[in-house]
């Protein structure tokens, strides 16, 4: 877990981003967020989270 996407902030092991599909990593992201029930998270309803995934809570593009 080295990337964290600049779209969807999710954190990855490369810079590829499955999710959106092309190459938005980047290494200069700062606190993890893990969502594991979206549905009944209070965070993952503040933030927006919709899906399960361990997300950056700050991304510098
Ligand atoms: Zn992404």
């Amino acid at each position: 877990m080295k990337y964290a996407c600049k779209e969807c902030r999710r954190v990855m092991a490369d810079k590829d981003c499955y999710y959106c599909k092309k190459e938005s990593g980047t290494s200069d992201w700062g606190g993890l967020l893990i969502i594991i029930d979206p549905t009944n998270s209070v965070i993952a309803k503040k933030t927006g989270y919709t899906s399960v995934g361990k997300y950056a809570l700050t991304v510098r593009s």
